[in-house]
């Protein structure tokens, strides 16, 4: 399964719901979202049957993502389903992480593989004030509790940004010195509603790691976890357990390497997180229709690269619509 530029695609994310538990700063309005209504919603078997049929294609990676996948409903049953489809070799989740603690163990029986769990602070309040909630919540036991319960690798993604937490990036960077956690800084990406006021908040990845040497003295390369490595770059504080990765969607662009499209919540299978490009599956499906040929067309059609830096987020309101 190759698009028009030769690139592989293997692996598709799947947005379970638009809803979430927390109200990020970077990632959604704090109030007036328009949630889809359940009938839109791709339900557990329609969502695995799209994955049953994109398979035979060449689909052999899966990511869980929303919204917050774990206010979903019994998430475990889709996780069992879809580790069933003949050819899916590798399931992963991305989470906020406030389940985990209470779900880390289901979701590892029901054949989930891995989890990156997003956080952005280690204090409390920094927390709340980041999330706009105040949930009981504790990363480092989140993640200790995922690591537990058998899922590797564990990855914590931090979005930085200027004048909020870019001052905890050597806090996390210790983390990785005796867990075999991979801290992945992420430059905030300024889209929809945020595009115009967040630009002067993007703390450039080469500043970050300028920072965590600077306390832990100079980073040697590394080769990151040996599953799904996507478009990280990653470095080690020597003798250190984990890994340290940036993540650069704005000062590098990895889109000659892309090999991923995103499924929305109500079956909308997008082919760029940036683009406009976008074809509806959840009609043909309920339809009876084969699925094949529309994936098939949606990938000649997948562009060469984003257009983030145009500023043309093909009417985004929020990446949690997309799923990150
Ligand atoms: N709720 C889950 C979570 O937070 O991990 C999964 C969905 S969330 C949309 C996926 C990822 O997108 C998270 O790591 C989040 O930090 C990231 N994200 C959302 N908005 C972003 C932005 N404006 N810039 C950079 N990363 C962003
Ligand atoms: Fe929710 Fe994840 Fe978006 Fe935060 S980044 S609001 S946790 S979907």
């Amino acid at each position: 399964m190759r698009d028009q530029f030769g690139r592989s695609i293997e692996y598709l994310r799947i947005s379970v719901t638009d809803r979430c538990n927390f109200r990020c700063v970077y990632c959604m309005p704090e109030s007036g979202m328009a949630w889809l209504p359940k009938l839109q919603i791709l339900s557990y078997e329609e969502i695995t049957e799209v994955v049953r049929q994109l398979a035979p294609l060449g689909l052999r990676r899966l990511r869980i993502t929303g919204g917050e996948p774990t206010v979903r409903p019994d998430l475990p049953t889709l996780i069992r389903a879809l580790r069933a489809v003949p050819g899916i070799e590798d399931i992963a989740l991305s989470t906020n992480g406030v389940k985990l603690p209470q779900m880390a163990h289901a979701l590892r029986d029901a054949g989930l593989d891995r989890v990156n769990m997003s956080s952005d602070s280690l204090r409390p309040e920094r927390i709340a004030e980041i999330a706009r909630r105040t949930l009981a919540f504790d990363p480092i036991a989140a993640a200790t509790a995922a690591t537990e319960a058998g899922l590797d690798p564990v990855k914590i993604n931090v979005v930085v940004i200027r004048g909020a937490n870019d001052d905890e990036v050597e806090d996390f960077a210790a983390l990785t010195v005796n867990r075999p956690w991979h801290v992945r800084f992420i430059e905030l990406m300024p889209v929809g509603d945020l595009a115009s006021t967040e630009f002067a908040r993007v703390v450039p990845s080469d500043e970050v790691l300028a920072r965590v040497a600077a306390r832990h003295g100079a980073l040697e390369p590394a080769d990151g976890p040996s599953r799904g490595n996507g478009p990280a770059r990653y470095l080690r504080i020597p003798g250190a357990k984990g890994t340290i990765g940036v993540i650069t969607p704005l000062s590098h662009t990895y889109c000659d390497t892309c090999n991923r499209v995103r499924l929305t919540a109500d079956g909308r299978l997008r082919t760029c997180l940036y683009g406009d490009h976008e074809v509806n599956l959840r009609d043909p499906l309920r339809a009876g229709a084969p699925l094949a040929p529309l994936f098939e067309k949606a990938l000649a059609e997948k562009p060469r690269e984003h257009e983030l830096l145009k500023l043309r987020v093909g009417g985004l309101k929020a990446l949690s619509e997309v799923g990150g």
